[in-house]
């Protein structure tokens, strides 16, 4: 039995009123909330040991230094990667797979391709564009079917001794898509490419084992995990991360520095110049703490009884469609009422009190492809209650009645 109202106790943020009405918080995929247990490490941090890490000799920098080197071994523990140096701690996704993007600039050249899929975040899609212009390499497509499904079988097909890279997420935060990534992973390595995979909606659901996946590159924001933002993790193969060039020069990145030549420092501190967030850091550990105690299993099937009610609840209402209806899939709804814009829908739901995305949630090449503006998306995670749902449908009923 999953003790749901035990877990919302944890967090403050929930019991606050919106518009007159008690907040429901169903915007889960953009960020999640932050359980009391996080929120007391970040004032503990600022209250007791606030100073700049790994190069102060003082004691509240190595008091500092040490929480922060600590989160990195929960998260290499989390995350099952083989060394704590393959852990670079970034400022969440975007900036994860952008380094990645930066260093393979060096290594691409023209002809060679790299393939992306359809149900892209436009965060795995920019940089890659970016990465293409510079080197003259170039970018094909998996394509997506109705479901939102990604065709392995076209995949196959892109697949070729000129594929270098593959880049896809884990889960699609537009429709909530678990996508195939072991045997993505498993293709491109046959034919020797390389692959990151975009964790950014899969971790707040899921425990990804990096070994066992044997991915090249895998990126996270701890803020869609119970964490604070601005801060993220790129785990990378130690070889990859040894050929990758650094990102950024700076602070802390370097080993040696002369006008005439510098030389870098060793992994992780060679990808992470200046000041990292550092609280960020030691809070998204606590965050990564709090996650395992309730449990990646219990979440899983919880929210997917979540994802199960709302579907048949939400369906109920004539001329409302879903977006997104993979096999696999985690806990998005992302819907429309027939004839109704779904920034209407969503203000009507603000004004009672729900949170929801509307819009295109920066994965413009899906609406294309379903011919939409966009969706409105309910993401439910594992403090969200049946009781909410239900508000959600009667929100949404009302908001066809009076926008129909
Ligand atoms: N990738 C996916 C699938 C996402 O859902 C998001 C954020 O919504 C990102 C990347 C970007 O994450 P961040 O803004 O934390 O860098």
């Amino acid at each position: 039995m999953f003790k749901v109202n035990d877990i919302r106790q944890d967090f403050p943020i929930l019991n606050r009123q919106v518009n007159g009405k008690p907040l429901v918080y169903f915007d889960n995929a953009a960020t999640s909330q932050t359980p009391q247990q996080v929120i007391d490490v970040i004032v503990d941090y600022y209250s007791k040991y606030n100073a700049n890490i790994h190069r102060g000799v003082h004691t509240l920098s190595q008091e500092a230094t040490d929480l922060y080197e600590q989160a990195r071994l929960k998260i290499q523990k989390h995350f099952n990667a083989k060394h704590p140096h393959e852990i670079i701690l970034t400022s969440g996704t975007t900036d994860g797979i952008n380094l990645v993007a930066n260093g393979f600039s060096s290594l691409l050249k023209k002809g060679d391709e790299v393939i992306v899929s359809a149900l892209e975040h436009h965060s795995n899609i920019v940089p890659w564009q970016m990465l293409c212009e510079r080197t003259g390499a170039v970018l094909k497509v998996i394509p997506m079917n109705e479901a939102g499904e990604l065709e392995m079988n076209q995949y196959d097909k892109l697949l070729s001794k000129n594929t270098k890279l593959v880049f896809v997420n884990h889960i699609s935060n537009a429709l909530g898509t678990i996508n195939p990534i072991e045997y993505i992973i498993e293709k491109a390595h046959s034919v020797g490419a390389a692959v990151l995979i975009d964790g950014a909606q899969a971790c707040p659901h899921v425990k990804p084992d990096v070994q066992k996946l044997d991915v090249d590159f895998y990126v996270a924001s701890a803020h869609k995990m119970c964490g604070p933002t601005g801060v993220g993790m790129l785990y990378g193969k130690e070889a990859w991360l040894n050929k990758l060039p650094p990102y950024q020069g700076g602070g802390e990145m370097i080993a040696e520095v002369t006008f005439e030549k510098t030389t870098y420092a060793d992994l992780p501190h060679k990808f992470e110049a200046g000041t990292p967030n550092i609280c960020g850091g030691i809070a998204f550990g606590a965050a990564i703490d709090y996650m395992n105690q309730i449990g990646f299993d219990a979440i899983e099937n919880y929210e997917h009884e979540l994802l199960e009610y709302a579907t048949e609840k939400l369906l109920e209402i004539e001329g409302l469609k879903i977006y997104g209806t993979a096999k696999n899939k985690t806990s998005v709804v992302s819907f429309n009422l027939e004839g109704i814009h779904p920034y209407d829908v969503g203000t009507i739901l603000d004004k009672l009190g729900i949170a929801v995305r509307t819009g295109h949630h920066c994965a413009q090449p899906i609406m294309d492809f379903y011919k939409i503006p966009g969706t409105v998306r309910a993401s439910f995670a594992f403090y969200n209650a049946k009781a909410e749902i239900d508000a959600l449908v009667e929100g949404v009923k009302k908001a066809k009645m009076m926008l129909a």
